[in-house]
């Protein structure tokens, strides 16, 4: 197996963890980064595992979805309140846990699939670290 890398940095969100009994209950921005470790068993015609030059419909989905969005957990029980009152304010992504550790999981569930598409199956993503700043990260690798 051979693997690559490719890191998205200086990607400003927010997020929140409503059950924390300490300052990461309330709203608050970091200037996050996202690095996806893509693995093969064949490489391209190039021999690369992915040519980074493809890449930007990763790009354009973190975009759409991350930059300057507020994250949210499913089970936030003010997002709904905090969203139909004030929902012009935030651009609002909502998923099972805004922690570094739930984001790289849910990551790796919407990129993994984007890239076997996109590469017929010969190439997975086989690790997603998520750094909220230069101290505090998480991985997630798949079992
Ligand atoms: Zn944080």
């Amino acid at each position: 197996m051979l693997t690559c890398s490719k890191t998205y940095r200086d990607i400003p969100f927010a997020h929140r963890q409503h059950r924390h009994d300490g300052h990461c209950a309330l709203i608050h921005g970091h200037n996050w980064a996202i690095t996806l470790t893509f693995a093969c068993r064949e490489t391209d015609a190039n021999g690369f595992v992915v040519d980074f030059g493809d890449l930007k419909y990763l790009k354009t989905w973190i975009a759409q979805n991350l930059d300057h969005a507020c994250l949210f957990n499913e089970s936030d029980p003010e997002s709904d309140a905090l969203l139909a009152q004030f929902g012009q304010l935030f651009k609002a992504y909502i998923l099972p846990n805004t922690s570094c550790e739930g984001l790289a999981k849910h990551l790796h569930g919407v990129f993994n699939p984007m890239v076997r598409a996109q590469t017929e199956d010969r190439v997975w993503v086989s690790q997603v670290e998520v750094e909220e700043d230069s101290k505090n990260s998480a991985t997630y690798l798949p079992d």
